[in-house]
């Protein structure tokens, strides 16, 4: 997963991508990148605040930016990319995945493309290089051929252009600043900088915004297929995608998980931070009190991705306050389980800590299936639940009980239907 910003026609844009890039930090603490005009680049692995050092800014008034979600990779893979096309000279910022995109590479190469980078975004500026005709009908015929997954941002010295697939499965919104234009993953980036007058970027369509003003064009519909997961996990809780606060999806998601499960208990423990409104929900629906069972420490890094040591990682990381747990039922309530690992952690640390029991409720369904749009979770015999149900789940994460959402729980949550759950049932939606 990855977060994208870009800047059209905007006073001090590195400092403005500097600040949205922060607001975007959670989808994506591997490395950032940023290109402003001239094409001036700034890459480097980490975090935003180390990356983008003031020292670095210069005068610039467009540009895009990207944070990367990913286990690997060199500098060269850092985003944005950058090409010199016979069109022009672009740069690139994607979020989401190709699926196909082993064919498309081998299709490229084949017609003599040489890649620089093991990304699959750069499928799309050897299309635009390959296509005939000028650079803004070039950009629409390359689109129109790769229909999943991405949000994209373009910067050429003439224009920025978003755009998102026609099943517009990753987010991307827009709004006005100073005398331009922002561009965010989210709303709530764009939001906290001040952007106003807030849009999203309708799925199969790419707006043109250039110093004429802006152009939209639509290339393609599939029908919505927006990812649940933004609202489960990744997402910021003060985002809204498709007019909908995450936080309140999510503490609905908590309120449902209630009235599917209904159990006796005598304190509801968040996961913090993901699971913080779920609980919140849980809470309201079944009558029992919330309480702060485990402390985040925030100063330690992502346990997601690290394999190792998680174990210590995530012992330091969510810290028991005995009082609140001592002798107690616990509910734990989290947004997910993926591996497994976290959960079989938290339990522990529960029941070192005086749990009398130790049940486990997650606000989404088991994730039994591998995402090839964007999300980073993991290869199917990685997922717990795409080896285990729910019982065996339950002995390996040692909990008195363990409980998922249903899937008409989740889309009754969402209280929309065009959504893909690809990794809860897997019916996937590419060739
Ligand atoms: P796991 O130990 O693999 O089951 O990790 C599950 C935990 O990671 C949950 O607490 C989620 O909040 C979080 N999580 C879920 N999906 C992702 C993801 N794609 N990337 C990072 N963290 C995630
Ligand atoms: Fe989102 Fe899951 Fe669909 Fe991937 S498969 S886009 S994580 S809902």
């Amino acid at each position: 997963m990855c977060g994208i910003a870009g800047v059209w026609n905007v006073k001090d844009a590195f400092s403005v991508l500097h600040d949205v890039l922060l607001g975007l930090q959670h989808r994506g603490q591997e490395s950032v990148g940023i290109v402003v005009d001239g094409f001036k680049t700034i890459k480097g692995k980490g975090l935003v605040d180390t990356v983008l050092t003031e020292d670095k800014w210069e005068d610039a008034e467009k540009g895009i930016g990207h944070v990367r979600y990913s286990t690997a990779g060199s500098l060269e893979d850092i985003q944005p990319i950058l090409a010199f096309t016979k069109k022009g000279r672009l740069a690139v910022a994607h979020n989401g995945n190709i699926p196909n995109a082993d064919k498309w590479i081998d299709l490229l190469h084949e017609k003599g493309a040489v890649f620089q980078s093991t990304l699959d975004s750069e499928i799309f500026l050897h299309l635009i290089s390959m296509n005939e005709g000028d650079l803004k009908s070039s950009i629409v015929k390359a689109l129109k051929k790769v229909p999943l997954a991405y949000s994209l941002l373009i910067l050429h010295e003439d224009f920025l252009a978003a755009a998102r697939d026609p099943y517009g499965v990753r987010p991307l919104f827009y709004g006005r600043f100073d005398e331009g234009v922002v561009v965010a993953s989210e709303d709530s980036a764009l939001r906290a900088i001040g952007v106003e007058e807030i849009e999203e970027v309708p799925p199969g369509t790419i707006v043109f915004f250039t110093t004429e003003g802006e152009e939209r064009i639509k290339f393609g519909s599939r029908g919505k297929k927006f990812c649940s997961f933004e609202f489960i996990y990744f997402a910021r809780p003060d985002s809204h995608f498709m007019s909908q606060s995450v936080h309140i999806v999510r503490y609905r998601m908590g309120e449902e998980l209630f009235r599917e499960n209904p159990i006796e208990a005598d304190v509801v423990v968040p996961v913090l931070d993901s699971g913080l409104s779920g609980a919140m929900g849980f809470s309201n629906a079944s009558g029992i009190p919330l309480d702060i069972g485990l402390m985040r420490n925030r100063y330690v890094g992502r346990s997601f991705i690290m394999p190792a040591n998680r174990e210590k990682i995530v012992k330091k990381k969510l810290v028991p306050i005995e009082d609140v747990i001592r002798g107690k039922r616990v509910v734990v309530i989290d947004d997910s389980i993926v591996r497994g690992t976290t959960m079989g952690i938290i339990v522990k640390i529960l029941r070192e800590a005086g749990a009398k029991e130790v049940h486990v409720g997650i606000h989404s369904p088991p994730v039994r299936y591998p995402c090839f749009y964007g999300i980073d979770t993991a290869r199917k015999k990685e997922l717990v639940a795409g080896e285990h149900d729910v019982e065996e789940i339950k002995k390996i994460v040692n909990a008195d009980s363990l409980f998922y959402l249903s899937l008409s729980g989740l889309k009754k949550a969402i209280r929309r239907s065009e959504l893909c759950v690809a990794c809860f049932n897997g019916e996937y939606f590419h060739e």
